[in-house]
């Protein structure tokens, strides 16, 4: 395992991380390289770039990065309060268990916020039913973080006609047109919509000591072999284990916060790779789970000077779970695409982006191409093959022939809203490999 340090758990480190994806490697980039000591607590094993593959029945099937299935992590599923949650086959909170978390496996498409969405509230009014709020902060404001981020941790793209403002342009340029994104771009025209070069966390030129997208195509739930894809594992770890004042603790599942006399955050318990119980002091601890776990370890961690979990005396821990909803549309084409080459995406429209209240519904997105299914062959197999079409034989091998080459999808990607049901809750009769459990309520997950 390549720490560069190791902290005595005994002795109190500045900083306790939870999770090392796309919040807490930033995190832990930003305080060790500050001088502060930090132990970061990540469940899932160290993989480093040369550790991931292209085994589509593993990453696609048998949630290899996901750290097993349902039956591994426990989780359930209830569409409502009153019915009884249950496994389902995929579980509803997916996301990558792995030192770099799901900014390894995601499609890394990298649109930034418009400043409306921080004031929606004010500016649509309330939505009942929903906790439907502005943000207590401006895109005004995050502007200069987001920069930040895109120029440490090497963002491609071109300004767009809807985009806002930038202080700073792309570092670097986009990921190329692919065929999908040709036909987007005649397919807008020709409706007097703008498809414009899709923004990624994907490098297009070297950056920083990495090399470019070398466009193998399992990009979206893989590992990138070769680094481009511009993860925390990739882009700031690095960094943070360099500083000398960052210990990455791996295969370590955090499973209590406890508290000082005072009621503050002083100790995390966890589970190391063996199973076995441990300890680690801190000054301050900083929960960066994912918006599933981060609620979920907050409600494990009640104790009687905090009945309600961690940080919960508004009641809102767990609740509004949002999601970005999908819908897709397939196509097969006369011609041979090969969409299955690179980055997912690489056109995108923001014509229908902001709410629009003469559609008579809150809410908009974005509309990309893709091949989505064609991406890789047994995922076509799987998942994109006509409804009308046998799944074997010589039937079955034809289409996928003629087929794999010539699909591809239009995806919408869109908003949700705020709602008290949707929401993350402990499951007192399911437990994880480790002891816990939780369930989840309200939309599931889908493609990013
Ligand atoms: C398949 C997929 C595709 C996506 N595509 C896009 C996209 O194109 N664009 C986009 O903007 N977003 C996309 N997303 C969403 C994006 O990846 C997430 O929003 C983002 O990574 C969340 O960052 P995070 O730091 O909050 O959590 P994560 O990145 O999920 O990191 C949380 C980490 O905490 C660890 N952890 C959790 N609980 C514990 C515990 N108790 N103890 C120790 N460790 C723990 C987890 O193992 C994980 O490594 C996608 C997500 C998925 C799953
Ligand atoms: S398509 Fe490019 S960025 Fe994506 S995994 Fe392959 S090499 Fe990495």
């Amino acid at each position: 395992m390549p720490n560069s340090v190791r902290f005595d758990s005994r002795e109190a480190v500045d900083f306790a991380i939870v999770g090392s994806g796309s919040a807490g490697g930033i995190l832990a980039k930003e305080l060790s390289t500050a001088g502060f000591d930090v132990v970061v607590f990540e469940q899932g094993p160290y993989r480093k770039a040369h550790d991931f593959t292209h085994d589509e029945l593993s990453v696609l099937f048998r949630d290899e990065l996901l750290g097993g299935g349902p039956e591994v992590n426990g989780q359930t599923f209830r569409s409502n309060e009153n019915e009884t949650a249950v496994s389902i086959w995929q579980a509803p909170a997916r996301y990558a268990q792995t030192v770099g978390g799901s900014s390894v496996h995601f499609t890394a498409n990298f649109w930034r916020l418009r400043p409306t969405d921080f004031k929606e509230h004010s500016l649509l009014g309330p939505i009942s039913g929903t906790n439907f709020a502005d943000w207590p902060i401006s895109y005004e404001e995050l502007e200069p973080y987001y920069t930040r981020v895109d120029w440490e941790i090497g963002v491609s793209g071109a300004p767009g006609p809807f985009d806002a403002p930038r202080s700073r342009p792309f570092p670097m340029p986009p990921l190329p047109i692919k065929s999908s994104g040709v036909l987007l771009e005649k397919g807008a025209a020709a409706l007097g919509l703008h498809a414009q070069p899709e923004p990624h966390a994907i490098l297009s030129q070297a950056f920083n000591g990495r090399a470019p997208c070398m466009k193998c195509g399992y990009c979206m739930y893989y590992g990138c072999e070769v680094g481009a894809k511009s993860s925390t594992l990739a882009a700031m770890i690095p960094l943070a284990e360099a500083s000398g004042h960052c210990e990455i603790r791996a295969e370590s599942a955090v499973f209590r916060i406890e508290t000082d006399n005072n009621g503050r955050a002083s100790e995390v318990l966890y589970y190391d790779a063996a199973g076995e119980e441990q300890a680690q002091k801190a000054k301050a601890v900083i929960v960066s789970a994912n918006g599933a776990e981060t609620a979920r370890l907050l409600l494990m961690s009640a104790s009687e000077q905090h009945p309600d979990g961690l940080g919960n005396s508004s009641g809102f821990v767990g609740r509004n779970l949002m999601y970005n909803a999908h819908a897709a549309v397939d196509a097969v084409f006369e011609q041979p695409l090969n969409d299955y080459k690179g980055a997912q995406v690489s056109r995108i429209i923001h014509d229908f982006y902001e709410t629009d209240e003469a559609r008579g519904f809150y809410g908009g997105g974005g509309i990309d191409a893709r091949p989505l299914w064609s991406a890789t062959p047994i995922f076509h197999a799987m998942l994109g093959m006509p409804p009308d079409v046998p799944r074997w034989g010589a039937e079955f091998k034809d289409a996928m022939a003629h087929n794999f080459t010539r699909q591809m999808s239009i995806i919408g990607s869109t908003t949700s809203l705020a709602l008290d049901s949707n929401n993350i809750t402990l499951d007192p009769r399911n437990t994880d490999k480790w002891g816990g459990g939780e369930v989840l309520t309200g939309p599931r997950g889908g493609v990013g």
